[in-house]
Protein backbone atom coordinates (compact mmCIF):
# COMPACT_ATOMS: atom_id res chain seq x y z
CA UNK A 1 0.00 0.00 0.00
CA UNK A 2 1.08 3.48 -0.61
CA UNK A 3 1.94 5.47 2.20
CA UNK A 4 -0.59 8.17 0.95
CA UNK A 5 -3.22 5.86 1.01
CA UNK A 6 -2.90 4.79 4.45
CA UNK A 7 -5.53 6.38 7.28
CA UNK A 8 -3.44 6.26 10.06
CA UNK A 9 -6.44 7.87 12.43
CA UNK A 10 -8.35 4.35 11.38
CA UNK A 11 -5.16 1.96 12.25
CA UNK A 12 -4.46 3.85 15.05
CA UNK A 13 -8.61 3.08 16.62
CA UNK A 14 -8.29 -0.37 14.76
CA UNK A 15 -4.74 -1.93 16.51
CA UNK A 16 -4.36 0.17 19.70
CA UNK A 17 -8.32 1.35 20.20
CA UNK A 18 -7.20 5.10 21.02
CA UNK A 19 -9.43 7.86 19.39
CA UNK A 20 -6.24 10.45 18.74
CA UNK A 21 -2.63 10.51 18.72
CA UNK A 22 -0.69 12.18 21.24
CA UNK A 23 1.69 14.83 21.05
CA UNK A 24 3.92 14.65 17.92
CA UNK A 25 2.71 11.18 17.18
CA UNK A 26 1.31 11.72 13.99
CA UNK A 27 3.83 14.05 12.52
CA UNK A 28 6.44 11.30 13.58
CA UNK A 29 4.50 8.51 12.11
CA UNK A 30 4.15 10.58 8.68
CA UNK A 31 7.47 11.24 8.68
CA UNK A 32 8.64 7.13 9.01
CA UNK A 33 5.56 6.08 6.65
CA UNK A 34 7.76 8.26 3.86
CA UNK A 35 10.92 6.71 4.61
CA UNK A 36 12.65 9.50 6.44
CA UNK A 37 15.20 9.28 9.00
CA UNK A 38 13.47 10.22 12.04
CA UNK A 39 14.98 11.31 15.09
CA UNK A 40 12.38 11.22 18.19
CA UNK A 41 13.33 13.09 21.44
CA UNK A 42 9.76 12.98 23.70
CA UNK A 43 9.73 12.54 27.47
CA UNK A 44 9.32 9.11 29.43
CA UNK A 45 5.87 8.05 28.47
CA UNK A 46 5.43 10.46 26.18
CA UNK A 47 4.34 7.61 23.98
CA UNK A 48 7.61 6.84 21.79
CA UNK A 49 6.44 2.96 21.17
CA UNK A 50 3.64 3.77 18.87
CA UNK A 51 5.49 5.72 16.80
CA UNK A 52 7.40 3.09 15.31
CA UNK A 53 4.86 0.08 16.10
CA UNK A 54 1.96 1.51 13.91
CA UNK A 55 4.32 2.10 10.94
CA UNK A 56 5.19 -1.30 11.44
CA UNK A 57 2.07 -2.84 11.48
CA UNK A 58 0.52 -1.08 8.15
CA UNK A 59 3.53 -1.21 5.80
CA UNK A 60 5.09 -4.40 3.98
CA UNK A 61 8.50 -6.26 5.04
CA UNK A 62 9.45 -6.58 9.15
CA UNK A 63 10.82 -3.48 11.25
CA UNK A 64 13.75 -4.38 13.58
CA UNK A 65 13.29 -2.89 16.97
CA UNK A 66 16.71 -2.22 19.25
CA UNK A 67 16.39 -2.03 22.62
CA UNK A 68 18.62 -2.49 25.40
CA UNK A 69 16.57 -4.61 28.09
CA UNK A 70 14.86 -8.24 27.34
CA UNK A 71 12.50 -7.37 29.72
CA UNK A 72 11.34 -4.58 27.63
CA UNK A 73 11.23 -6.56 24.55
CA UNK A 74 9.01 -8.93 26.14
CA UNK A 75 6.83 -6.65 26.96
CA UNK A 76 6.21 -5.11 24.23
CA UNK A 77 6.31 -8.17 22.16
CA UNK A 78 3.34 -9.35 24.47
CA UNK A 79 1.27 -6.11 23.87
CA UNK A 80 1.64 -5.95 20.07
CA UNK A 81 0.03 -9.88 20.16
CA UNK A 82 -2.79 -8.96 21.65
CA UNK A 83 -3.67 -6.97 19.36
CA UNK A 84 -3.64 -9.59 17.01
CA UNK A 85 -4.74 -12.96 16.38
CA UNK A 86 -1.49 -14.22 14.90
CA UNK A 87 1.58 -14.63 17.57
CA UNK A 88 4.03 -14.00 14.97
CA UNK A 89 2.97 -10.80 14.33
CA UNK A 90 6.24 -9.98 16.81
CA UNK A 91 8.80 -11.59 17.65
CA UNK A 92 12.26 -10.99 20.04
CA UNK A 93 15.26 -12.28 18.82
CA UNK A 94 17.76 -13.12 21.26
CA UNK A 95 20.28 -15.37 22.82
CA UNK A 96 17.42 -17.08 24.89
CA UNK A 97 16.04 -18.70 21.92
CA UNK A 98 16.15 -22.49 21.29
CA UNK A 99 16.78 -23.71 17.59
CA UNK A 100 13.28 -24.88 16.93
CA UNK A 101 12.09 -21.46 18.38
CA UNK A 102 14.91 -19.43 15.90
CA UNK A 103 13.61 -21.13 13.22
CA UNK A 104 10.11 -20.25 13.90
CA UNK A 105 11.00 -16.54 14.22
CA UNK A 106 12.96 -17.11 10.50
CA UNK A 107 9.69 -18.48 9.19
CA UNK A 108 7.18 -15.93 9.91
CA UNK A 109 9.90 -13.31 8.98
CA UNK A 110 10.16 -14.83 5.34
CA UNK A 111 6.18 -15.58 5.09
CA UNK A 112 5.41 -11.55 5.84
CA UNK A 113 3.83 -12.33 8.95
CA UNK A 114 6.32 -10.58 11.15
CA UNK A 115 5.67 -7.23 11.36
CA UNK A 116 7.76 -6.30 14.71
CA UNK A 117 10.89 -7.60 15.35
CA UNK A 118 12.77 -7.08 18.57
CA UNK A 119 16.32 -7.60 18.99
CA UNK A 120 19.20 -7.07 21.80
CA UNK A 121 22.17 -4.99 20.22
CA UNK A 122 24.40 -7.76 20.81
CA UNK A 123 22.28 -9.87 18.86
CA UNK A 124 22.34 -7.90 16.23
CA UNK A 125 26.05 -8.51 15.65
CA UNK A 126 25.70 -12.11 15.04
CA UNK A 127 26.71 -13.26 11.74
CA UNK A 128 24.20 -15.75 11.28
CA UNK A 129 21.18 -13.19 11.86
CA UNK A 130 22.59 -10.45 9.41
CA UNK A 131 22.95 -12.56 7.02
CA UNK A 132 19.55 -13.68 7.45
CA UNK A 133 18.02 -10.43 7.43
CA UNK A 134 20.10 -8.96 4.69
CA UNK A 135 17.72 -11.40 2.47
CA UNK A 136 14.31 -10.19 3.91
CA UNK A 137 12.25 -7.09 3.13
CA UNK A 138 12.89 -4.98 6.37
CA UNK A 139 10.56 -1.78 6.40
CA UNK A 140 12.51 0.07 8.96
CA UNK A 141 15.03 -0.19 11.93
CA UNK A 142 13.79 1.71 15.13
CA UNK A 143 16.77 2.15 17.94
CA UNK A 144 14.51 2.59 21.04
CA UNK A 145 16.53 4.13 24.33
CA UNK A 146 19.35 5.58 21.25
CA UNK A 147 20.90 7.65 24.37
CA UNK A 148 22.69 4.26 25.08
CA UNK A 149 24.55 5.21 22.16
CA UNK A 150 26.43 7.96 23.77
CA UNK A 151 28.71 8.31 27.50
CA UNK A 152 27.31 11.12 28.28
CA UNK A 153 23.85 9.82 28.32
CA UNK A 154 22.98 7.68 31.52
CA UNK A 155 23.20 4.51 30.28
CA UNK A 156 26.27 3.54 27.71
CA UNK A 157 26.02 0.56 25.95
CA UNK A 158 28.91 -0.04 24.00
CA UNK A 159 27.00 -2.76 21.56
CA UNK A 160 25.27 0.22 20.52
CA UNK A 161 27.91 1.84 18.44
CA UNK A 162 28.43 -1.02 16.61
CA UNK A 163 24.75 -0.59 15.10
CA UNK A 164 25.58 1.98 12.44
CA UNK A 165 27.42 -0.49 10.34
CA UNK A 166 24.99 -3.18 10.99
CA UNK A 167 22.06 -0.87 9.78
CA UNK A 168 24.85 -0.55 6.48
CA UNK A 169 24.38 -4.19 5.61
CA UNK A 170 20.84 -4.45 5.28
CA UNK A 171 20.92 -2.00 2.48
CA UNK A 172 19.50 1.49 2.07
CA UNK A 173 16.47 1.11 5.53
CA UNK A 174 15.32 4.02 7.33
CA UNK A 175 15.98 4.72 10.62
CA UNK A 176 14.45 5.51 14.07
CA UNK A 177 16.28 6.69 16.71
CA UNK A 178 14.15 7.48 19.96
CA UNK A 179 15.21 8.82 23.22
CA UNK A 180 13.72 10.21 26.39
CA UNK A 181 17.33 12.21 26.89
CA UNK A 182 17.06 15.65 24.97
CA UNK A 183 20.44 17.03 26.26
CA UNK A 184 21.85 18.47 22.87
CA UNK A 185 25.26 16.77 23.37
CA UNK A 186 23.35 13.38 23.23
CA UNK A 187 21.35 14.44 20.69
CA UNK A 188 24.70 15.16 18.88
CA UNK A 189 26.28 11.75 19.53
CA UNK A 190 23.00 9.89 18.38
CA UNK A 191 22.91 11.49 15.27
CA UNK A 192 26.76 11.38 14.56
CA UNK A 193 26.70 7.55 16.16
CA UNK A 194 24.25 6.26 13.53
CA UNK A 195 24.97 8.49 10.99
CA UNK A 196 21.67 10.15 10.50
CA UNK A 197 22.54 13.75 10.34
CA UNK A 198 19.93 14.12 7.45
CA UNK A 199 17.62 12.51 10.06
CA UNK A 200 13.96 14.41 11.06
CA UNK A 201 14.00 15.82 14.17
CA UNK A 202 11.06 15.81 16.28
CA UNK A 203 11.39 16.95 19.92
CA UNK A 204 8.63 17.34 22.18
CA UNK A 205 8.83 20.01 24.90
CA UNK A 206 10.26 18.32 28.32
CA UNK A 207 8.59 21.06 31.00
CA UNK A 208 6.46 19.85 33.44
CA UNK A 209 4.41 22.02 34.70
CA UNK A 210 2.61 20.69 37.51
CA UNK A 211 6.02 20.00 39.50
CA UNK A 212 7.19 22.56 42.06
CA UNK A 213 11.21 22.53 42.42
CA UNK A 214 12.59 23.36 45.67
CA UNK A 215 16.38 22.75 47.27
CA UNK A 216 16.85 23.11 50.41
CA UNK A 217 20.42 22.72 52.16
CA UNK A 218 21.43 20.31 53.84
CA UNK A 219 22.54 19.82 57.31
CA UNK A 220 22.63 17.56 60.35
CA UNK A 221 18.91 18.42 60.43
CA UNK A 222 17.86 16.77 56.93
CA UNK A 223 16.08 13.99 58.60
CA UNK A 224 13.84 15.83 61.03
CA UNK A 225 13.10 17.79 58.16
CA UNK A 226 12.11 15.49 56.05
CA UNK A 227 9.66 13.74 58.75
CA UNK A 228 8.08 17.55 58.95
CA UNK A 229 7.88 17.47 55.11
CA UNK A 230 6.20 14.01 55.04
CA UNK A 231 4.36 14.73 58.42
CA UNK A 232 2.64 17.89 56.01
CA UNK A 233 1.54 15.70 53.23
CA UNK A 234 0.07 13.08 55.36
CA UNK A 235 -1.70 10.51 53.42
CA UNK A 236 0.02 11.07 50.42
CA UNK A 237 2.51 8.90 48.44
CA UNK A 238 6.05 9.90 47.79
CA UNK A 239 9.42 8.43 46.96
CA UNK A 240 12.77 9.42 48.83
CA UNK A 241 16.11 9.15 46.98
CA UNK A 242 19.25 7.90 48.73
CA UNK A 243 22.45 7.33 47.42
CA UNK A 244 23.23 4.30 49.06
CA UNK A 245 21.73 0.67 50.74
CA UNK A 246 22.87 1.30 53.72
CA UNK A 247 21.43 5.51 53.99
CA UNK A 248 18.22 3.70 52.03
CA UNK A 249 17.90 1.32 55.24
CA UNK A 250 18.83 4.12 58.03
CA UNK A 251 15.89 6.70 56.69
CA UNK A 252 13.12 4.07 56.17
CA UNK A 253 13.98 3.50 59.65
CA UNK A 254 13.91 6.64 61.10
CA UNK A 255 10.46 7.05 59.08
CA UNK A 256 9.07 4.03 60.87
CA UNK A 257 10.33 5.00 64.24
CA UNK A 258 8.37 8.46 63.74
CA UNK A 259 4.95 6.88 62.62
CA UNK A 260 5.23 7.02 59.06
CA UNK A 261 4.56 4.04 57.04
CA UNK A 262 7.93 3.69 54.70
CA UNK A 263 9.29 0.97 53.54
CA UNK A 264 13.36 0.45 51.94
CA UNK A 265 14.07 -0.85 47.96
CA UNK A 266 17.54 -1.30 47.06
CA UNK A 267 19.20 -3.84 44.46
CA UNK A 268 20.61 -5.15 47.70
CA UNK A 269 17.25 -6.86 49.10
CA UNK A 270 16.10 -10.38 47.34
CA UNK A 271 13.54 -10.54 44.36
CA UNK A 272 10.53 -11.59 46.64
CA UNK A 273 11.33 -8.04 49.02
CA UNK A 274 11.75 -5.95 46.38
CA UNK A 275 8.91 -6.91 44.28
CA UNK A 276 6.45 -6.85 47.72
CA UNK A 277 8.10 -3.19 48.82
CA UNK A 278 6.84 -1.85 45.33
CA UNK A 279 3.53 -4.17 45.43
CA UNK A 280 3.17 -2.33 49.12
CA UNK A 281 3.91 1.28 47.61
CA UNK A 282 1.60 0.90 44.48
CA UNK A 283 -1.38 -0.06 46.40
CA UNK A 284 -0.68 1.97 49.13
CA UNK A 285 -0.35 0.31 52.06
CA UNK A 286 2.62 2.02 52.51
CA UNK A 287 2.93 6.02 51.78
CA UNK A 288 6.75 6.28 51.44
CA UNK A 289 9.14 3.96 49.65
CA UNK A 290 12.60 5.13 50.57
CA UNK A 291 14.92 4.42 47.78
CA UNK A 292 18.30 3.91 45.65
CA UNK A 293 17.90 4.84 42.13
CA UNK A 294 17.00 1.01 41.72
CA UNK A 295 13.89 1.77 42.23
CA UNK A 296 11.00 3.34 39.52
CA UNK A 297 12.09 2.27 35.98
CA UNK A 298 8.42 1.52 34.68
CA UNK A 299 6.84 2.48 37.86
CA UNK A 300 3.61 3.81 36.50
CA UNK A 301 1.43 5.23 39.86
CA UNK A 302 -0.31 8.27 39.09
CA UNK A 303 -0.52 9.94 42.36
CA UNK A 304 3.10 10.31 43.85
CA UNK A 305 2.70 13.61 45.88
CA UNK A 306 6.76 14.44 45.85
CA UNK A 307 9.77 12.76 45.22
CA UNK A 308 12.71 13.98 48.07
CA UNK A 309 16.70 13.10 46.75
CA UNK A 310 18.08 13.36 50.02
CA UNK A 311 21.22 12.83 48.79
CA UNK A 312 22.01 14.75 44.54
CA UNK A 313 22.08 12.81 41.60
CA UNK A 314 25.02 12.43 39.51
CA UNK A 315 23.33 14.00 36.83
CA UNK A 316 20.49 15.97 35.83
CA UNK A 317 19.10 14.12 33.40
CA UNK A 318 18.50 11.76 36.44
CA UNK A 319 17.47 14.05 38.68
CA UNK A 320 14.50 15.08 35.69
CA UNK A 321 13.70 11.20 35.52
CA UNK A 322 13.50 10.47 38.86
CA UNK A 323 11.66 13.87 39.70
CA UNK A 324 9.59 13.21 36.51
CA UNK A 325 7.61 10.43 38.46
CA UNK A 326 5.89 12.86 40.91
CA UNK A 327 2.70 14.29 39.52
CA UNK A 328 2.12 12.00 36.60
CA UNK A 329 -1.54 12.67 36.88
CA UNK A 330 -1.12 16.53 36.30
CA UNK A 331 -1.65 16.96 39.98
CA UNK A 332 0.31 17.89 42.62
CA UNK A 333 4.19 17.00 42.19
CA UNK A 334 6.95 18.59 45.02
CA UNK A 335 10.32 17.51 44.07
CA UNK A 336 12.67 18.61 47.02
CA UNK A 337 16.17 18.30 46.95
CA UNK A 338 18.90 18.33 49.67
CA UNK A 339 21.93 20.33 48.55
CA UNK A 340 25.63 20.31 50.49
CA UNK A 341 28.93 20.92 48.82
CA UNK A 342 30.29 17.89 51.06
CA UNK A 343 28.14 15.19 48.91
CA UNK A 344 29.46 16.65 45.89
CA UNK A 345 32.69 15.82 47.24
CA UNK A 346 31.54 12.40 48.06
CA UNK A 347 30.51 11.78 45.13
CA UNK A 348 33.35 13.01 43.14
CA UNK A 349 35.56 10.27 45.33
CA UNK A 350 33.40 7.52 44.27
CA UNK A 351 34.10 8.62 40.99
CA UNK A 352 37.98 8.81 41.27
CA UNK A 353 38.18 5.20 40.75
CA UNK A 354 36.46 5.05 37.68
CA UNK A 355 38.32 5.58 33.92
CA UNK A 356 39.49 8.89 33.29
CA UNK A 357 37.61 9.62 30.39
CA UNK A 358 34.19 8.36 32.70
CA UNK A 359 35.70 10.60 35.49
CA UNK A 360 35.69 13.44 32.89
CA UNK A 361 32.17 13.11 31.99
CA UNK A 362 31.04 12.58 35.90
CA UNK A 363 32.19 15.47 36.78
CA UNK A 364 31.35 17.94 34.02
CA UNK A 365 27.67 16.58 34.69
CA UNK A 366 27.82 16.98 38.47
CA UNK A 367 28.75 20.09 38.15
CA UNK A 368 25.74 21.09 36.47
CA UNK A 369 23.82 19.66 39.34
CA UNK A 370 25.73 21.68 41.39
CA UNK A 371 25.50 25.38 39.35
CA UNK A 372 21.59 23.88 39.43
CA UNK A 373 21.51 23.43 43.34
CA UNK A 374 23.30 26.77 43.52
CA UNK A 375 21.08 29.20 41.47
CA UNK A 376 19.12 31.61 42.53
CA UNK A 377 17.05 32.13 38.88
CA UNK A 378 13.95 29.83 37.78
CA UNK A 379 14.59 26.42 38.31
CA UNK A 380 11.90 25.23 35.69
CA UNK A 381 14.05 27.52 33.19
CA UNK A 382 17.54 26.51 34.29
CA UNK A 383 16.28 22.39 33.68
CA UNK A 384 14.40 23.23 30.34
CA UNK A 385 17.97 25.14 29.02
CA UNK A 386 19.80 22.24 30.24
CA UNK A 387 18.08 20.39 27.83
CA UNK A 388 18.08 22.75 24.80
CA UNK A 389 14.94 24.62 25.49
CA UNK A 390 14.05 28.12 25.89
CA UNK A 391 11.21 28.92 28.48
CA UNK A 392 9.85 32.63 29.56
CA UNK A 393 10.06 32.42 33.34
CA UNK A 394 7.81 34.87 33.65
CA UNK A 395 4.63 34.07 31.31
CA UNK A 396 5.79 30.09 30.75
CA UNK A 397 3.40 27.47 31.83
CA UNK A 398 4.38 26.69 35.49
CA UNK A 399 6.60 30.04 35.70
CA UNK A 400 6.32 30.27 39.65
CA UNK A 401 6.42 26.22 40.21
CA UNK A 402 9.81 26.94 42.05
CA UNK A 403 11.20 28.44 45.34
CA UNK A 404 13.44 30.67 43.61
CA UNK A 405 10.45 32.23 41.81
CA UNK A 406 8.04 32.08 44.60
CA UNK A 407 11.15 33.33 47.40
CA UNK A 408 13.75 35.64 45.21
CA UNK A 409 16.91 35.53 46.97
CA UNK A 410 18.82 38.37 47.76
CA UNK A 411 22.13 38.60 46.62
CA UNK A 412 23.87 38.22 49.76
CA UNK A 413 21.69 35.45 51.04
CA UNK A 414 22.49 33.36 47.99
CA UNK A 415 25.73 33.54 48.36
CA UNK A 416 25.71 32.85 52.13
CA UNK A 417 24.05 29.74 50.95
CA UNK A 418 26.93 28.18 49.39
CA UNK A 419 29.14 28.75 52.00
CA UNK A 420 29.78 25.44 53.95
P1 LIG B 1 7.61 6.09 26.12
O1 LIG B 1 8.27 4.97 25.41
O2 LIG B 1 7.69 7.39 25.36
O3 LIG B 1 8.07 6.26 27.53
P2 LIG B 1 5.26 4.47 25.84
O4 LIG B 1 5.41 4.19 24.40
O5 LIG B 1 5.65 3.41 26.78
O6 LIG B 1 6.07 5.80 26.22
O7 LIG B 1 3.77 4.95 26.09
C1 LIG B 1 3.33 5.43 27.32
C2 LIG B 1 1.85 5.19 27.48
O8 LIG B 1 1.09 6.04 26.62
C3 LIG B 1 1.42 3.77 27.19
O9 LIG B 1 0.60 3.33 28.23
C4 LIG B 1 0.65 3.89 25.89
O10 LIG B 1 -0.36 2.90 25.78
C5 LIG B 1 0.06 5.28 26.00
N1 LIG B 1 -0.26 5.88 24.68
C6 LIG B 1 0.57 5.95 23.62
N2 LIG B 1 -0.03 6.57 22.59
C7 LIG B 1 -1.27 6.91 23.00
C8 LIG B 1 -2.39 7.56 22.37
N3 LIG B 1 -2.33 8.01 21.13
N4 LIG B 1 -3.51 7.71 23.12
C9 LIG B 1 -3.57 7.26 24.39
N5 LIG B 1 -2.57 6.63 25.03
C10 LIG B 1 -1.43 6.44 24.35
MG1 LIG C 1 9.86 3.67 25.63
Amino acid sequence: MNSNEIDIHKELKKYFGFNQFKGLQEQVIKAILAKENTFVIMPTGGGKSLCYQLPALVQEGTAIVVSPLIALMKNQVDAIRSLSSENGIAHVLNSSLTKTEITQVKKDITSGLTKLLYVAPESLTKEEYVNFLQNVPISFVAIDEAHCISEWGHDFRPEYRNLKNIIKLLGDVPVIGLTATATPKVQEDILKNLDMSDATTFKASFNRPNLFYEVRTKTKNVESDIIRFIKQHKGKSGIIYCLSRKKVEAIAEVLQVNGISAVPYHAGLDAKTRAKHQDMFLMEDVEVVVATIAFGMGIDKPDVRFVIHHDIPKSLESYYQETGRGGRDGGEGHCLAYYSYKDVEKLEKFMSGKPVAEQEIGFALLQEVVAYAETSMSRRKFLLHYFGEEFDSETGDGADMDDNVRNPKTKVEAKDQVVK
